[in-house]
């Protein structure tokens, strides 16, 4: 059974210094990965004796105080923002998860979601682990302690590897220790930074920029990387193999601040190639090109800079104001609260629409609604054409490793083909982005990204869902053999 409970989508970041203290360089780290996760953020450290950790719901910036900083004692630790799941404000699945046992402590933070997650933590179960929350974080802390109980933290990390499937970016520290890990199929990003006095390990390399430091490279998949606790270097461990990658290109299209580098590539420049290839495949001539903001900025950035290489005659313009203070916790229950919602986030420049031809570029759809009433506000404002495009192929199936997407039945592509799609969002006209094109921009085949939003072949082992490769996953059940 996949887990059913909330999709880990989120930012993890770790740290290991000379002789100052971790807590204020995790707290900005977590701030530059803000954009990761709002529903909580949480900092645990080490100082060579004990654990200390602040985890509290609500926005990096609201959950410590200099108080709650100046706690956080050592020169070692990890921190972790979670991405806020609909319906679920549950404290119990705040992060950095913490465990104490007979040999240690340990503390984990984790971007990615586990599709054996039920496996593993009805076997722990049924071996007497208790767990406080429906994660499948908790279910990876409690295999890990008890590997740690006889074996070193690289064999533990080793063995937790060979039992749990599916995606995850983890950060740990145990003791004074604080380790990197990518699943083998290196789905989620994670990468290494140097500072000036120690390393970091970061979802995305703008953490690394916000301390001064310097991108040293991407966590390989299957790669373990322990930190030295003096900051002084690190060591690898590549403890899995794969043949194929899975890395999300979602990543690329939509969730990393386009300042950072993943997996060797500049999101802003990827999204800029994106908007490129989007003119080629499906350009429209047009008065004026907008994006949609932020979301589509990159997009149509390189979609205008490709029609007037093509000898279009259009302006690129903004043309929807965003009101950066409407933040996710604004309360929607009701469809006239959301329609409100838009309104108040995004208003059009009259003068650039009025009487004018608009192409307008965002990044995705999922449900439908922001294009829906971004074109009606176009069209109010005057607009005499809305030609929708967008920089990714349509979004049908759901995301099970770990970004919140949308169900099946909430997915507008997944039940509607692009002309009903059209229509539905009236539009004069609608294109997407092919997965070639995606495929070609990221420099990457087919055959090494994770597509299942958009082709309904996951590259995990999913009930009843297709997969494109041959997986199998590992049974929780059998004997771990000793290595
Ligand atoms: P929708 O209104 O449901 O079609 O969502 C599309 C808009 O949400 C686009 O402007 C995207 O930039 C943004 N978006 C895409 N994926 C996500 C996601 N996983 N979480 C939040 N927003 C998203």
């Amino acid at each position: 059974m996949i887990h059913s409970g909330p999709r880990e989508k989120c930012g993890v970041v770790g740290i290991a210094l000379d002789d100052r203290a971790a807590s204020r360089p995790l707290y900005y780290a977590l701030y530059a990965l803000q954009h990761r996760g709002q529903e909580s953020a949480g900092i645990v450290t080490h100082d060579g004796f004990q654990q200390y950790d602040h985890v509290e719901m609500g926005l990096v910036g609201d959950a410590f105080d200099e108080a709650d900083l100046d706690g956080l004692n050592g020169s070692v630790g990890i921190g972790h923002v979670r991405y806020p799941t609909a319906g679920s404000v549950d404290s119990s699945c705040a992060q950095p998860f913490s465990v104490s046992f007979k040999s240690g402590s340990l503390g984990l933070s984790h971007n990615g979601n586990l599709v054996n997650a039920d496996e593993v933590r009805d076997a722990l179960g049924a071996q007497g682990h208790a767990f406080t929350s429906d994660g499948d974080t908790e279910v990876i802390a409690h295999d890990l302690a008890r590997n740690l109980l006889d074996g070193d933290l690289v064999r533990a990390v080793r063995r937790t590897m060979d039992r749990i499937h599916g995606s995850y970016a983890l950060t740990i520290v145990h003791d004074d220790t604080v380790v990197g890990v990518r699943d083998p199929e290196g789905n989620r990003p994670l990468c290494i930074g140097k500072l000036p006095d120690g390393y970091v390990l970061a979802s995305e390399s703008a953490a690394i920029d916000t301390l001064d430091g310097e991108l040293v490279r991407d966590v390989r998949p299957g790669e373990l990387v322990v930190l030295d606790p003096d900051g002084s270097g690190y060591e690898t461990y590549q403890l899995v193999e794969r043949d194929r990658t899975a890395h999300c290109f979602f990543e690329h299209v939509y969730f990393a601040r386009p300042d950072s580098v993943i997996d060797e590539k500049l999101v802003y420049e990827t999204r800029r190639d994106l908007g490129r290839a989007l003119w080629e495949e499906s350009g429209v001539d047009t008065d004026v090109v907008m994006p949609v903001p932020d979301s589509g900025r990159a997009f149509a950035t390189g979609y205008a800079e490709a029609s007037q290489e093509a000898g279009a005659d259009v302006e690129f313009a903004e043309g929807l104001m965003k009101n950066r203070y409407v933040g996710r916790t604004f309360i929607m229950p009701t469809q006239d609260a959301r329609e409100r919602a838009v309104r108040l986030k995004l208003n059009p420049i009259r003068s650039t629409v009025e009487g004018r031809t608009v192409t307008l570029i965002d990044d995705s759809i999922v449900r439908g609604t922001t294009s829906n009433q971004l074109v009606d506000l176009l069209r109010d404002a005057g607009a005499e054409e809305v030609h929708l495009r967008i920089g990714a192929p349509p979004i049908a199936a759901p995301c099970y490793m770990g970004i919140d997407m949308a169900t099946r039945d909430e997915l507008i592509a997944a039940n509607q083909d692009v002309e009903d799609i059209t229509d539905a969002v009236g539009a004069d006209s609608l294109a997407y982005l092919s997965v070639d094109a995606i495929a070609d921009a990221l420099d990457e085949s087919r055959a090494d990204l994770c597509l299942g939003c958009v082709t309904g072949e996951y590259p995990y082992d999913i009930d009843d869902e297709a997969t494109d490769r041959d997986v199998t996953r590992p049974s929780v059940d059998t004997p771990l053999a000793d290595d």
